[in-house]
């Protein structure tokens, strides 16, 4: 048996549980014996995660549901494979389980074809949805759910409390989810759910990748800066709402101007 190492009362996060790396962030929140994750990673990390799972001595049986953040492959690919094995039921937002149901892999960026990314994605059927406001029982604990899209359009965070299991909105270095088109990204949508985790009054953020941090509304107050000057620029294409530099150029053209 493993020692159990909670990073807050009730929440195991598996990568600090084993002591190295295994990929995206995987929570385990539970209460007595009742648990579930949050993420679940690779299917090659499936093995280990059961592994890590059964040596810190919670019951396969007893895991209520897998939660997905969103569909993204790096958290979702091995849900089929672990929901198979636990014999348990996947969470996911309504658009998230349109995209796990039908195994998509442009919008779970499984292929990438520009950048020689060939992953598969297992389809898997998800029992229940998850939107905004709802509210998840383990044991006696409460997980609120929180629709954030930005990254995705099916992001979600989840409310433990003063912890905001904050999924691909904002990690400790200030870096966000990606920002893609193709992904569905909407930087409007992103800033309005940046701006709602910075007024919430939660303390601490355990995001999807990398490591937990107290919140920092200053430092979020960067991010949304930079997010708003993205709407105005051309570096993420028609994420943007205008482009301000071909209205100048424009009006350059219209007066004659030359270069000086
Ligand atoms: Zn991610």
């Amino acid at each position: 048996m493993l020692q159990r190492k909670y990073i807050f009362p009730n929440v195991i996060e598996l990568n600090v549980q084993a002591g190295h790396l295994i990929g995206c962030n995987v929570y385990l929140i539970h209460d007595q014996d009742e648990w579930i994750l949050i993420d679940v990673g690779y299917e090659d990390d499936v093995d280990e995660i059961v592994e890590l799972i059964r040596n810190l001595d919670f019951g396969l049986s007893k895991c209520k549901t897998l939660i997905a953040t969103h569909a993204d492959v790096d958290h979702c690919q091995g849900l089929a494979k672990l929901k198979q094995i636990l014999k348990t039921t996947v969470t996911a937002h309504p658009k998230a389980a349109n995209l796990l149901e039908a195994g998509d892999r442009l919008k779970t960026f499984a292929e990438i074809e520009a950048q020689g990314i060939h992953e598969e994605m297992p389809a898997v059927t998800v029992e229940n949805h998850i939107n905004d406001g709802d509210v998840i029982k383990i044991g006696n604990l409460s997980l609120q759910v929180w629709s954030t899209p930005g990254h995705a359009d099916s992001q979600l965070a989840f409310r433990l409390g003063n912890l905001l299991l904050s999924g691909d909105n904002i990690y400790r270095d200030g870096g966000v989810g990606a920002i893609d088109a193709h992904h569905g990204s909407d930087i409007p949508a992103f800033i309005a759910s940046l701006e709602r985790i910075r007024d919430a009054d939660v303390e601490w953020l355990l995001p999807s990748h990398g490591p937990y941090f107290r919140k920092d509304p200053k430092m979020l107050d960067q991010v949304i800066a930079r997010l708003n000057s993205y709407l105005h620029l051309s570096d993420f294409g028609t994420c943007a709402i205008g482009w301000p530099l071909i209205d100048q150029w424009e009006q350059e053209i219209a007066e004659g101007k030359l270069p000086t």
